[in-house]
């Protein structure tokens, strides 16, 4: 990692001109494994200035130029694919088993689903009218993503940018510098020019607050919580650029009796869990339809209590630590707050695993008999813990599920076809699980409500990168 505390910017690594610097700590074993640099307002003034006159020339490259580019991105990524996944396993915690198979695999897949999308791009075409309509590449833009799915939101961002033929300065999460680090070299050997892409480690209230109040900036894609969403929104709304955000959820998952409550039940208690908890869009709000309520609270207990706690170096489907300290102590803070008001602890709760001292590592939580008012149903806690909310019907179902501030995801367990269409329909999310159904790559992915704006992936998450001209007159 001998390029950890340097930037990239221009087509080189570079010292940073900021001398503040930042430990990188594991969190299963709480040992420092690096240093980056927080940058300053210099070094975003470099970046930019970079990326801006980078653009001149990447916006007028072609379509097949740029579909090349990203398919040798592509077989670069392949090579470097465990190199990825170490990365997320050392900075994060990711069990190296997923961190396999769904976050490094999250590069090539968002890659081959961007690829397909462009390859359908119209980028001019005629209007019945005979007006000319063109699409272009918006300009400069600052990507910003959090610690949770470092590479998947990378991938999301970025390689729209350079599909489009935009430029960008990354500024991921200082949490996690190592994988995007080990992208930015994968970008560089890939051969793209230089300014075209540029890293810059930081802190959201410097280096992310100056990326989104440039003037040289035409758009910010940002990830990461609500808080820091709007703190974005006002920062870029004094120089009227355009803003994608992708912020916080806090999903119901409606399970009624009809459907196969032991494997639905399970399986919704694992995907609450994937990752720690540590996933935006995870079912974390169980809405449990009363005539089978005890029934779900058993097998919720029994898969809960079945989800081993371990080291993310091994191999196999156990959760890792959560990723830091502040963290832990968040999830601890809601724990308490569940039990203070009143809520039946089904099973985990405060502190540690049994037999973990170094790591911050969390038990697997399940509260029962909460009601959507409580502190831990309205806010996202970030951390493997399950809320279990009992309603009367259809109509009250709906009606706690769409109960929040969030609007991102929401998943259906029912063996009707019929209901799960007609519940789609009312609840106000972005996207709606049914029986299992998963994300698939290229298909738009995104919130409604306080859960963001913008679309990221396929087709919608390009359309995000791309101006649109009309020519009148041209015979
Ligand atoms: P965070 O908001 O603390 O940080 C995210 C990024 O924003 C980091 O790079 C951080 O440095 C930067 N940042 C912080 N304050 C900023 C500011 N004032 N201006 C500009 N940038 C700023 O979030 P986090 O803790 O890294 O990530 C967890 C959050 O991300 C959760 O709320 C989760 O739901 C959300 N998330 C959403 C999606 C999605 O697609 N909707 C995906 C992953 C994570």
């Amino acid at each position: 990692m001998k390029n950890l505390s340097k930037f990239y910017i221009a087509g080189e690594w570079v010292n940073p001109i900021s001398d503040n610097m930042m430990p990188v700590l594991n969190p299963a074993t709480e040992e420092q494994i690096g240093t980056i640099a927080l940058g300053n307002m210099t070094d975003v003034e470099n970046a930019v200035a970079a990326a801006k006159s980078a653009f001149d020339s990447f916006r007028l490259i072609s379509k097949a130029d740029r579909l090349a580019l990203l398919n040798e991105l592509k077989r670069l990524t392949e090579k470097r694919f465990e190199d990825l996944a170490q990365a997320m396993r050392m900075e994060m915690g990711a069990p190296i088993t997923m961190a396999r198979d769904a976050q490094a695999d999250a590069a090539i897949g968002h890659l081959q689903g961007y690829i397909e999308a462009l390859e359908k791009l119209e980028e001019r075409y005629k209007l019945s009218n005979s007006d000319i309509l063109i699409r272009e590449p918006i300009g400069v833009c600052g990507l910003i993503t959090p610690w949770n799915w470092p590479i998947n939101q990378i991938a999301l961002k970025v390689i729209p940018a350079l599909a489009t033929g935009c430029t960008c300065i990354l500024k991921p999460s200082e949490h996690t510098p190592i994988s995007a680090m080990v992208y930015t070299e994968i970008i560089h050997e890939a051969g793209y020019p230089p300014g075209v892409f540029n890293l810059i480690n930081g802190l959201g209230e410097t280096v992310g607050s100056a990326l989104s109040r440039h003037p040289d900036i035409q758009m910010m894609s940002f990830t990461g919580s609500t808080r820091a969403g709007r703190a974005v929104t006002h920062d870029a709304a004094e120089t009227v650029k355009r803003v994608t955000l992708e912020l916080g959820g806090k999903s119901p998952n409606l399970i009624f009796a009809d459907c196969n409550l032991e494997e639905r039940v399970t399986a919704s208690v694992d995907e609450c869990m994937f990752n720690t908890g540590q996933s935006c869009d995870a079912p974390t709000r169980l809405l449990v339809e009363r005539s089978c309520y005890e029934e779900v609270l058993e097998i919720a207990k029994r898969a809960a209590n079945s989800i081993t706690v371990g080291d993310p170096a091994q191999e196999g489907n156990h959760v890792g630590p959560l990723f830091d300290q502040i963290q832990f102590k968040r999830v601890q803070t809601m724990i308490q707050k569940g039990l203070d008001e009143g809520a039946t602890l089904l099973t985990g709760g405060l502190g540690k695993p049994e037999g973990y001292k170094t790591g911050w590592y969390v038990k697997p939580t399940v509260f029962a008999d909460v009601s959507n008012e409580m502190t831990i149903a309205q806010e996202e806690i970030f951390g493997p813990v399950l809320v279990i909310i009992p309603f009367e019907d259809e109509t009250e179902a709906i009606a706690i599920a769409n109960d929040s501030p969030y609007g991102l995801a929401a998943y259906i367990q029912t063996g009707s076809a019929a209901r799960a269409e007609r519940i789609s329909s009312c609840l106000r999310a972005g996207s709606v699980h049914i029986n299992g159904g998963g994300i698939n790559y290229g298909t738009p992915f995104g919130g409604y409500k306080q859960s963001g704006n913008g679309r990221e992936g396929g087709l919608m998450g390009l359309e995000d990168y791309l101006e649109t001209k009309t020519l009148h007159g041209i015979v």
